[in-house]
């Protein structure tokens, strides 16, 4: 049964006092063995519970402590003392579960992210993880509101699979095989046939191939799933299961696809904006002291907010792969030799810190790059008339650079079957997915949102092992 209790967010939110509640929480700090701050996750604000000296006995007193879980019952009155509106009087207190002070690893000071992420199963219990969470939370709600308010049907797409073909990055594999080598056949291949799936299988690294299929029938679809790339990219953007949204759209071009990416990316950040403002701020204020550590010179010139406000209010900044290499080839940064990887042709990947350049310090917004090299990017992209780029989308935002990567799909047969040939993908394969082709296609787009590098952009945080609760990256799998 749920015990009878007030969550800690409704109480605060309310002007009304002089009745009876009850509220359940964990003990943040306790001061002069009487002021209780009380947390229950429902908001970073805590309760200030008061213990009247003489209320409790000298070993429940002990027990109050920083991490332990009580029930308190009291009167809510107004607060004689500053910072909260409304306090509880206490009338009984009930320790639900000790937490040893010598050995509960969160102390009423700040830490190192560094460190709560090697304690990633107790920082939900800090200010700043439990406004992440609650804004990650929001941002996921909303993206299911965003897409079932226009009739877009959420689909499931395997996270094993068997195909591989797609190239997005590393797959894991999954297998019951045996390790020890006695799974090979004669000529010492690994033989798939006594696999659990009877062939090779791996975890998925995108939905897209699937949503394609559920497009040529529902119109709408998207997914929101986790997804799993082996690549080792040991950086501050990538992780080894990220969760992804992938919304595909029949009858849709490049045009219709971009427009809904950033109706979309707005309608979330409005959200969280709406419903989480109070989080926000505080995550507002913990990158402004963060900002405050770093050389001037690196300091971002908008705060949380600002930079929020900011995308809301402008038009994401539209341009061509060719036009971006033309800036940055003219750019003095690329001149004065001051890129890693310098630009010099026509073809080249861009890198991050050209993706960054353009967003940061040429347009200074989030900015749409088109019609990539065909070279560059997947089979599956529609082939432009110029016969060299593909109609490509990627968006890129402010201190996150890729946070979307999508495209008008190739829906002509004979086109999508010679690319793939030369990309030396195996029709046979994908046969299941060709049909699409066979079978009533008609011109569709979709694309791709990294859901943490979205949490990253909203919340301010800096590292992507802070914004999903167990981080996966290569090395590490605690928790
Ligand atoms: P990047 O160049 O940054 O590695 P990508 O080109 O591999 O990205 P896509 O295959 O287009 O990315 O995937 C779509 C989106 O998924 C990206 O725009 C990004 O937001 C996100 N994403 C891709 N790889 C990762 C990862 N390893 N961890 C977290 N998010 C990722
Ligand atoms: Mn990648």
């Amino acid at each position: 049964m749920f015990s009878k209790r007030t969550k800690i967010k409704i109480l605060l939110q309310s002007d009304k006092t002089d009745f009876e509640a009850t509220v359940m929480g964990w003990v943040k700090t306790f001061r002069n063995n009487q002021f209780i701050a009380l947390n229950d996750g429902s908001t970073n604000q805590n309760m200030q519970v008061v213990a009247e000296l003489g209320l409790l006995d000298e070993p429940t007193l002990k027990r109050i402590t920083t991490g332990a879980c009580i029930k308190a019952t009291g009167k809510i009155i107004p607060s004689l003392g500053k910072g909260q509106k409304i306090e509880l009087k206490a009338t009984a207190i009930e320790i639900l579960g000790d937490s040893d002070p010598e050995k509960f690893p969160l102390q009423p000071k700040k830490h190192s992210l560094e460190f709560l992420r090697e304690i990633a199963h107790l920082r939900f219990r800090t200010n700043t993880f439990g406004a992440v969470f609650r804004v990650r939370h929001a941002l996921a709600f909303a993206i299911h509101k965003f897409f079932h308010d226009r009739g877009f049907v959420y689909l499931h797409t395997p996270i094993i699979t068997a195909s591989d073909a797609e190239g997005a990055g590393e797959m894991f594999r999954v297998t019951t095989l045996p390790l020890d080598g006695t799974a090979k056949d004669k000529n010492g291949e690994i033989n798939f046939k006594d696999d659990f799936f009877g062939r090779s299988t791996n975890l998925t690294v995108s939905g897209q191939l699937e949503a394609e299929l559920g497009a040529m029938a529902f119109s709408e679809v998207y997914t929101f799933g986790p997804t799993f790339r082996a690549e080792n990219s040991n950086t501050a953007r990538h992780l080894a299961e990220f969760w992804m949204i992938e919304p595909e759209v029949a009858f849709a071009d490049l045009d219709d696809n971009m427009n809904l990416a950033e109706d979309f990316i707005k309608y979330i950040i409005r959200f969280a904006m709406e419903n989480n403002r109070e989080d926000l701020d505080f995550l507002a204020q913990r990158l402004a002291e963060e900002e405050k550590s770093k050389p001037q010179n690196e300091r971002s010139e908008m705060g949380l907010i600002e930079k929020l406000e900011f995308v809301l209010n402008n038009h994401f900044e539209r341009l061509t792969y060719t036009e971006a290499i033309d800036i940055l080839r003219e750019s003095n940064h690329n001149k004065k030799k001051k890129f890693q990887y310098p630009v010099d042709a026509w073809g080249i990947d861009l890198q991050s810190e050209h993706e960054r350049y353009l967003v940061e310090k040429h347009f200074k917004k989030p900015v749409i790059l088109t019609n990539y090299p065909k070279e560059i990017k997947a089979f599956y992209m529609r082939q432009n008339d110029d016969g060299k780029t593909v109609a490509a989308m990627d968006i890129l935002a402010p201190g996150i650079g890729e946070i979307v990567g999508g495209s008008q799909r190739e829906e002509r047969y004979d086109l999508l079957m010679k690319r793939m040939e030369e990309m030396n993908i195996p029709s046979e394969e994908l046969n299941w997915y060709l049909d699409t082709r066979r079978f009533g296609a008609c011109q569709h787009a979709g694309f791709g949102l990294g859901f943490e590098r979205m949490v990253l952009f909203v919340t301010g945080m800096t590292n992507i092992r802070d914004v999903i609760p167990f981080p996966r990256y290569p090395k590490s799998a605690n928790f």
